[in-house]
């Protein structure tokens, strides 16, 4: 029996259904390990010793590569004087400072945990910067896990999602239509910088969309928040619509910020500081200084080093290689999302079987994709190394050809 089955199998009887969440294995695509041994770069191993080539970035936190020198360094050090103290250390100032320099509409920072403390932290700010309840999300967009924005309403109650109302991502007339309907009672927009909704193929934002959220939040009077949990710090270092001149009231930060170590982050404009302060907002755990070291060190890194580029250039050259690969094995793909947030979905795969053949080829042959999540890069993915899960890749692409004919 292998570790991992045996470790399942343990788990079964003291973890509920043997893992929560998103990192249930049983529900990926069959032959995925559940449990992990230890990483480096951009290489993962099983507790069964099995080596990958590592596309999903732990779903997103790890972005400079597992491991990485000059963050586990800092982080060492604030473990060596204390994590949890009686108050935080100066590194909480700091990293405030670097944030607020490094985001153009940033004037103040909030930490937390995890991305969902960020997403209903922004949430609380602008309802008490409003007065008002009612938030605007898209329809299928993933807010975190907490019942106003769990994707399953087991264990919520109607009344934890009465003041939200949906509009269809990139619809600017529905964004529109949703927040007259609900006159005057919007407090807050809430979208991410692009549509990566699970099984489905993702989309970037319209400008004209993102331009538009900006001018009715404020014709409405309400806050636009950007939730920038998996997007941020891999597309734009300033924030994820930066791109087009559109300037988020509120954004909440997490997975990427800290290389792995647990932190998120809610930074806000100065006419909301005041809502902010009125906040009884907090957590045993949200002014530890590990995590903020290792946060202040993954953004300088990113900000001194050519890490979003290096990404940038990693991310299309798989993207380049899996569609001429897709082709020559007689395959059409669709590739979406961010070069550094991809994914690949096979055409006419509505049950998504093809992709899940060809992920769990793809994973025999040491190369760690998803089959309905979207992939990560990170810094550490060098030209040999998407060259090698090309390798992989293409292998696949072939026993997925023979299994389907
Ligand atoms: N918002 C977005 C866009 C996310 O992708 C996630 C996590 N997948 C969250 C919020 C919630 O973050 P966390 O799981 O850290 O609570």
């Amino acid at each position: 029996m292998t570790t991992d089955r045996e470790l399942r199998e343990r788990a079964g009887k003291v973890i509920p259904g043997g893992m929560y969440g998103h990192l249930n294995a049983a529900i990926f695509a069959p032959g995925y390990p559940q449990f992990f041994e230890r990483a480096r770069g951009c290489r993962q191993w099983d507790v069964d010793g099995r080596e990958y080539l590592d596309f999903m970035c732990s779903w997103g936190p790890v972005v400079l590569g597992h491991r990485h020198p000059r963050v586990e360094e800092a982080a060492a050090r604030q473990a060596a004087k204390g994590d949890c103290l009686n108050g935080p250390g100066p590194v909480m100032v700091e990293l405030a400072e670097l944030l607020v320099d490094t985001v153009p509409s940033a004037d103040w920072v909030m930490f937390s945990k995890n991305g969902t403390d960020a997403t209903t932290q922004a949430l609380m700010v602008a309802r008490a910067a409003t007065g008002r309840t009612k938030v605007l999300m898209a329809h299928g967009a993933y807010h975190g896990a907490d019942p106003w924005c769990t994707p399953s309403l087991a264990g919520t109650t109607p009344n934890e999602r009465a003041d939200l109302a949906e509009f269809a991502y990139n619809s600017l007339t529905g964004l529109e239509e949703a927040a007259a309907a609900l006159d005057g009672e919007v407090a807050a927009i809430i979208v991410t910088p692009f549509k990566h909704d699970s099984f489905e193929d993702q989309e970037l934002a319209e400008p004209e969309f993102a331009r538009g959220a900006r001018r009715l939040a404020d014709r409405i009077g309400s806050a636009l928040v950007i939730d920038d949990v998996r997007a941020g710090f891999r597309v734009d270092l300033r924030g994820s619509w930066e791109q087009y001149g559109v300037r988020p009231d509120l954004t909440a930060w997490s997975k990427a910020m800290a290389n792995g170590y647990p932190i998120a982050a809610v930074t806000g404009t100065d006419a909301l500081r005041g809502a902010a302060q009125t906040l009884y907002s907090t957590g045993s755990f949200w002014f530890s200084g590990v995590a903020m070291a290792a946060a202040k060190a993954t953004i300088e890194t990113l900000r001194d080093t050519d890490a979003i580029t290096a990404m940038e250039r990693a991310g299309a050259r798989l993207r380049a290689g899996l569609y001429a690969q897709a082709e020559s094995h007689g395959f059409t793909v669709n590739q979406t999302g961010p070069v550094t947030i991809p994914w690949l979905s096979f055409d006419g795969d509505a049950d998504l079987s093809v992709a899940m053949h060809w992920t769990t080829e793809c994973l025999r042959n040491g190369v760690y994709l998803h089959p309905w999540h979207n992939w990560f890069l990170s810094a550490a993915h060098t030209a040999e190394d998407i060259a090698l899960a090309l390798d992989g890749t293409d292998s696949a692409f072939s026993a997925t050809k023979r299994h389907f004919s």
